[in-house]
């Protein structure tokens, strides 16, 4: 790694819809770990999501798109919806070194994905291509132990970074049950994701 290597998180997930944990729990990781940039990139459908409605794919990315319009390092990537689901984390970090040189990419996960950690496709290589940078989650341990089921060498390959960030205790299952009763979200997601949530009807009829 040279002096002038990229710092960049990638930031995966259902993102149905974006909400504020996301975006201050990001924000927070990209300052404490001196990133240059926080990828965003919504999966076209989670391997643990199969057979669960969701928002198109192409509602979840315009809605990051809005949400984070006017931060810089923030970025929102299409690099998962463009191949069919479902979207396996090792196959776009392969894919995502490819593309990008001199790059340090760290993957940016809450601690909920911790329990489910062993269940990822080839997960003990994808330990040893990349770092964790893990974000505390109200109702998740923080204590690092290693997950069950995974190489103790391969989790001891690569440091995994807990994270100081704020714990934020909105998930976008909150969200979307809040528009299904027809209660208001606003300080759960920015205005213009309510907006776009309102305008194209999302989320009213529960899931
Ligand atoms: P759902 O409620 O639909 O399961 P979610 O709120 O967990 O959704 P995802 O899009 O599944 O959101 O999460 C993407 C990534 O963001 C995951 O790594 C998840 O752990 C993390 N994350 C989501 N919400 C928070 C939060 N409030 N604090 C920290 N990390 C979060």
């Amino acid at each position: 790694m040279t002096a002038n290597t990229k710092k960049l998180l990638l930031f995966g997930g259902t993102f149905d819809p974006i909400h504020n944990g996301h975006l201050a729990t990001a924000a927070a990781a990209c300052n404490e770990l001196a990133a240059d940039e926080v990828c965003f990139m919504p999966a076209a459908t989670s391997p643990f999501k199969l057979g669960q409605a969701c928002a198109s794919a192409s509602h979840r990315l315009a809605m990051i798109e809005l949400a984070i319009a006017g931060n810089p390092r923030f970025t929102a990537s299409d690099l998962e919806i463009t191949f069919p689901p479902p979207s396996y984390t090792f196959n776009t970090l392969q894919r995502l070194q490819v593309m990008h040189s001199n790059t340090n990419i760290l993957l940016l996960i809450g601690a909920d994905q911790l329990p489910k950690l062993h269940a990822w496709l080839n997960i003990n290589e994808l330990l040893r291509l990349a770092d964790l940078a893990i974000l505390p989650r109200p109702g998740y341990s923080t204590a690092p132990a290693a997950p069950a089921q995974i190489d103790p060498a391969a989790w001891a390959a690569r440091p995994r970074l807990w994270l100081a960030t704020p714990l934020t205790p909105i998930s976008s299952t909150h969200v979307r049950q809040r528009v299904a009763l027809g209660l208001p979200i606003s300080g759960l997601v920015p205005p213009a994701v309510e907006r776009y949530i309102n305008q194209h009807a999302l989320y009213r009829q529960s899931a």
